[in-house]
């Protein structure tokens, strides 16, 4: 007799509290897990008391569920789901669904959406952003695949989904492993934030010279502003934490930065398609250079830095100059991780739902701010909008933060702070809108050294001019 709305397979943390959130907005969930003994004991704790049922077997979980069936896996990325997609695809009917919620690969998510259709299945792969907590009580979900599958899921996804102003932070996303791409991007663009607000913090210890409370301060206004987000939150609450001998803990944290690897994937398939995803992938190797430890104090006992004065100017205003940089920044990072969702779009032919993904990320997630409520509306203004830098609203607030912006990275150059990303920043911005760019002169080098003379030169070069205009 079927009984439950969903199957989920996968007893983890992340599998459980997405279980318990269902069941939190009325779904009757299955529950299995490879090791079997571990339904039970999820039924006789965390479940107890409950409509969470479980299962046994496979056979038994599909049994139990509703039709269409709906089977969610929040199991290890990789050969765990492959397998059990394996496992499940004979026991269910054409229309039954498969989900994976976890990490994988969106080129995997994009095999397996083709393996299944082939066989009637209707496969999701779904981006769950917010970790634990976001699990259990809302998290950011991203969900694409066969879009078939989404009238008889949408009811569930958007229920348990976090939301902002009274807007679920889930939509259907687009085809095939779009939703993992999205999921992906997501990661890309949280190492950008993070790495952003580093720079912010390096400059107000090493050039104002600011204590920790009285930055943790200005991150409590900055939170007041354009700015306000989660990551700008936690930071003023790190700056402000002290143990209990009342020291803070922060200098006392080492300053490597480790990786799980989709930050490194973004900037992999921003290279792959040729998109200048400039910001993330100085992210990603900002972290690389911090987990050089061992070389760095070599290097800082025998490298030269600037020689520079103390800094003299207004305080204030260099600190609103730095908040200005830090959200300009911002904007080209998220400009440009959607000209990479464009390219993607392009490359493998979905449609991606470009207003829908900055919803999804307004709450439940790490990157949650009000600033995607912007994103939002510049796409609504123009679902066609080629670059965000080219909306209206994104305009001015370049324009309006650009002079900061350059004082905060020249000033921050002649003091010798490393600020990759509020320049490679700067850099795209100045790169994008210059009609002209250097590039004839490399144009002109590559037809020159395969040139033997002069004349050669001049039809190759020109050759070269018409082939990159045909272009
Ligand atoms: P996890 O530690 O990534 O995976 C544990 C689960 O996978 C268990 O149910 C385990 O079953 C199963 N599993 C592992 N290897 C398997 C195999 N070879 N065959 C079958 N099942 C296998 O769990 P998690 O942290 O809850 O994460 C679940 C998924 O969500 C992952 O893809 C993860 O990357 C993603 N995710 C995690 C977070 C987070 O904050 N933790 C956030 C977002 C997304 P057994 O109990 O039998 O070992």
């Amino acid at each position: 007799m079927a009984r439950a709305d969903i199957g989920l397979i996968g007893l983890a943390v992340m599998g459980q509290n997405l279980i318990l959130n269902m069941n939190d907005h009325g779904f009757v969930v299955c529950a299995y897990n490879r090791t079997v003994s571990k339904v039970d004991e999820f039924l006789a704790n965390e479940a107890k008391g409950t409509k969470i049922i479980g299962a046994h077997s496979l056979e038994d979980l599909v049994s139990k569920l509703k039709k269409p069936r709906r089977i969610m896996m929040l199991v290890k990325a990789g050969q765990a789901v492959d397998d059990f997609i394996q496992k499940l695809a004979p026991l269910l009917e054409a229309g039954d669904i498969i989900i994976d919620g976890g990490n994988s690969e969106y080129r995997d998510s994009t095999r397996r959406c083709k393996e299944l259709k082939v066989k009637g299945l209707l496969f999701v792969g779904s981006g769950v952003s917010g970790g634990e907590d976001g699990a259990r009580y809302g998290p950011s979900l991203m969900p694409g695949g066969d879009q078939a599958a989404w009238p008889h899921i949408k009811g569930i996804f958007q229920s348990i989904a976090a939301q902002v102003e009274n807007e679920p932070c889930c939509d259907w996303v687009g085809e095939e492993g779009a939703g993992h791409f999205v999921k992906m991007v997501h990661n890309g663009i949280e190492y950008g934030d993070m790495q952003l607000i580093c720079e912010a913090y390096h400059l107000m210890k090493d050039i104002l010279q600011m204590e920790q409370d009285e930055m943790a301060k200005a991150f409590e206004d900055w939170n007041k502003t354009e700015l306000d987000s989660f990551l700008i939150e936690i930071t003023a609450d790190i700056l402000k934490f002290r143990e209990t001998d009342g020291k803070h803990l922060l200098p006392k944290i080492q300053d490597t930065a480790g990786q799980k690897g989709t930050g490194k994937w973004t900037a992999i398939s921003a290279l792959e398609f040729g998109v200048p995803v400039t910001l993330i992938g100085e992210a990603v190797f900002a972290r690389c250079l911090s987990s050089l430890k061992s070389e760095r104090i070599v290097s800082s006992k025998q490298l030269k830095g600037p020689k520079h004065a103390p800094f003299k100017g207004d305080k204030k205003a260099f600190l609103e100059d730095i908040r200005k940089a830090l959200y300009a920044s911002k904007i080209i990072s998220y400009a440009q991780g959607f000209i990479l969702f464009r390219q993607a779009a392009q490359e493998f032919g979905w449609k991606l739902n470009y207003g829908g993904i900055a919803m999804m990320w307004r709450g439940g997630c790490i990157i949650r701010s009000v600033f995607l409520g912007k994103i939002k509306e510049a796409f609504d203004r123009n679902p066609n909008l080629q670059n965000l830098l080219l909306d209206d609203f994104f305009k001015r607030e370049m324009d309006n933060c650009q002079d900061s912006w350059r004082r905060v990275v020249s000033t921050g150059v002649q003091f010798g702070i490393p600020m990759p990303c509020f320049t490679t920043a700067l850099s795209f911005y100045d790169g994008y809108r210059h009609e002209m760019l250097p590039a004839n002169l490399i144009q002109g080098n590559v037809a020159k050294t395969f040139a033997k003379d002069l004349e050669l030169f001049a039809s190759s070069a020109s050759a070269l001019f018409f082939s990159s205009f045909a272009e």
